[in-house]
This record gives C-alpha cells, structure tokens and sequence, in this order.
C-alpha cells in the first residue's frame, strides 16, 4: 500500500527526494502545494517537473481517509468520521473558540488502556496511526473550512481524540513536527496540546524534547485506590511512578501543566477529594492548573455527570487551597462529541447490520 505523503516531515521528503536524483528546493515546493495551496492531487503541482510529479504518485497517496460522516452542531463544532484504508473509522472533532480553531485529532484505532469511564476504551486498539493519517486530520478539516470560503485557518491542536498518543509515541512527535513546521502548516507548538493517561516512561522522553508543546495528564483522581479503580492504568503507573515523572517534567521545562478530571457523580467529586486533590498538588501550583471536565454519559457505562453544586464546591476548595482551576465549557454535545462517542455508536451498527445479514 502506498504511504500518505502527509506523513513526511519536511527534512525527511527533502532527502528522500535527493535520494532520487530531484534538487533540494522541490520539497519546499512540494510542502507549498500541500499546506499552503492546499491542492488534493500531485498533478496540480504546477511548478513541480513531470518526472518528480510521477515519482510522488508512484510512491505515495495524498488522500487516504475518506469521510463517511459529517455532523454540524449549533454551536459550530463540527464532528467528522473519516473511513481508513484499511476499512477502520476513526473521528476527528473541530471546535470554535473565542481564540481560534482547534482540532481534536485521534492517534490509534481503539485504546487498550481501557479507562471504565471512556467511550474509545470500549474498544480494543486493533492498530496505531501512522503519522500520516495523524496529518491528514487536520488537513480533511482544512481542506473542509477552505471549502466555505471565510478563510478560516485551523490554529489549535488538541490530541485527545481516540487512544493514547504516548502509545504512540513516535507517529505522535512526527505528526507534531510535521504541522508545527514553519515551511508547512506552522502551528505554533504552544497552540498544540497532548493529553497521556500518564504512562510515566513516556513522561520523562516527553520532558527530553526540546518542544514548547503542552501537556495534559488525565489525572482524575487524586488517589491511588481510587484511581485503580477508575483507570487501571494506575496499576502500572501508580502516583509515586507518576507524580516523580511530572516533577521531572516540569523541572525540565518549566511549562504549565494541566490536570484533566472528570467529574463523575458520588465517585470522586466529594470534598474529600478535592482536599486530597489540593494537597496532591500543592507543591506544583505555581505551574499547573486542573480542569474539572463534565462527564460525558456513554451508554455502556454506568457512571453519571456530577450535579453542578458538586462542581462548583470541588472548584470553590481547590481555588480556596490555592490550586488555578477552570470548570471547562462543553462543545457539541448535541452530536457526541465526547471523545469516542460517534465512532463507537458508528461500529456497533455496523456490527449490527453484519449480523443481521448473517
Ligand atoms: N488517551 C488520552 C487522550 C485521549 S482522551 C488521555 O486519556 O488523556 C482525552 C480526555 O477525554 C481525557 O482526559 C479523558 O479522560 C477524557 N474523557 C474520556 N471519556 C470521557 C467522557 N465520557 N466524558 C468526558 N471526558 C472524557
Ligand atoms: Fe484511552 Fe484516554 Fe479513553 Fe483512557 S481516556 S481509554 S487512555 S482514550
């Protein structure tokens, strides 16, 4: 199968194309067609030479997803399913701020870790993306808003779609150099964020990158029972692994980090954890901030959304222990727009309509 040309970085296509006798400059052209011109096809590569245009359509794909769904919500946010090559759907979100556009990309088909609360968890990785069909995410939404002709511009990155990045450490950091690139699209790396469940390995070679990139730890509770018990990831990666790994990080590069946690009704929403959630934190204050998340109900699980006054208290005691706090705002839940939601709602039917046909 040919590979996405998406998922060359600048450097690598340049040498690539030197390897088969094409100057240097053709990549810079190349990268202009695609990012900047944003053309679908080799052929509209108008300055590039013939011989090279059939060398890329010899060894490479633009296109590769195709989208089956495209759901509009009234606020803006507009959720896609794009189909892979493979036959496996994914989906990618686009939301509108007050600062700009982000995208929420999904990095694998599935997630094995397995949090009881999530929608993608649901069901099992069958495989990891590969930085192209990352790229081409925030290319089939740009290619959409061009579309509509008001010159919007995708500006920020969330990678909190489907899986977990850290599971997919290098197609990650490729696709991250490949939009962050100032030849290409030249998102700002402190416009994009990455949210890790917290696999505490991956952390520490985060840390290491010279990137300006964000980080957000899904932290969800501030103890170790309880985190177990919501996320077995914390088995493997209990506080003690985690929180050291965090340290480090914020040593390392002393960016802001933040602390993702859900609200999920009478589990962990109680005073007592937001106590031990500040205490958790108190050391690392002057560096991070949590965003207490609405839960999103799934439909196999059985956990609820905590009541507004149990947020508002949660918040009220972090702010009062002097933890920065945001209550996040929802986009889109008219069209399931938590993460996972529509892809897993997409398979279940057509796991339905196969056995029917049974
Ligand atoms: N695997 C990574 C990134 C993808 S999940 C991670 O877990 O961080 C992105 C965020 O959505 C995580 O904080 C996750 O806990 C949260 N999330 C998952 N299911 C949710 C739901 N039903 N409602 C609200 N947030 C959810
Ligand atoms: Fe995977 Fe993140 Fe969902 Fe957990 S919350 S199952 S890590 S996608």
């Amino acid at each position: 199968m040919k590979q996405s040309i998406y998922g060359m970085t600048f450097d690598q296509l340049t040498d690539w194309l030197m390897e088969h006798g094409h100057k240097k400059f053709r990549a810079s052209q190349v990268w202009d067609w695609l990012y900047n011109k944003r053309v679908k096809s080799f052929s509209d590569m108008h300055n590039v030479n013939k011989d090279c245009i059939q060398l890329l359509e010899d060894n490479f794909v633009i296109q590769t997803l195709r989208e089956e769904v495209k759901q509009e919500s009234s606020d803006g946010t507009i959720k896609f399913l794009f189909k892979l090559q493979d036959g496996n759907v994914i989906e990618t979100v686009l939301m509108r701020f007050h600062y700009g556009l982000s995208v929420c990309v999904t990095t694998q088909v599935g997630c094995n870790i397995g949090c009881s609360f999530c929608a993608s968890g649901l069901l099992k990785k069958s495989r990891d993306l590969t930085s192209g069909e990352i790229v081409e995410q925030i290319m089939n939404v740009q290619h959409a808003l061009d579309d509509k002709g008001q010159g919007d511009r995708v500006s920020h990155i969330v990678v909190m779609g489907i899986g977990e990045p850290f599971d997919n450490y290098d197609h990650t950091m490729d696709f991250i150099r490949i939009v962050n690139s100032q030849k290409g699209l030249a998102i700002g790396a402190r416009k994009i964020t990455v949210s890790t469940s917290g696999l505490a390995d991956k952390i520490y070679q985060f840390a290491d990158e010279d990137t300006q990139v964000n980080l957000a730890l899904s932290l969800h509770a501030p103890n170790d029972e309880l985190r177990t018990r919501i996320m077995k990831v914390n088995k493997a990666y209990p506080l003690d692994k985690l929180m050291p790994a965090i340290d480090y990080y914020l040593e390392k590069t002393n960016r802001r980090i933040t602390f993702e946690y859900i609200m999920l009704r009478d589990v962990n929403d109680h005073q007592k954890e937001a106590k031990e959630l500040a205490e958790l934190l108190k050391d690392k204050r002057h560096l991070s901030y949590v965003n207490l998340i609405p839960y999103n109900p799934v439909d196999d699980h059985s956990y609820q959304r905590s009541e507004k006054e149990a947020i508002l208290g949660f918040y009220d005691t972090l702010k009062k222990n002097g933890i920065n706090c945001v209550i996040r705002h929802e986009n889109g839940t008219d069209i399931d727009a938590a993460c996972g939601q529509l892809r897993s709602k997409q398979v279940k039917k057509e796991r339905k309509k196969k056995a029917e046909a049974q």
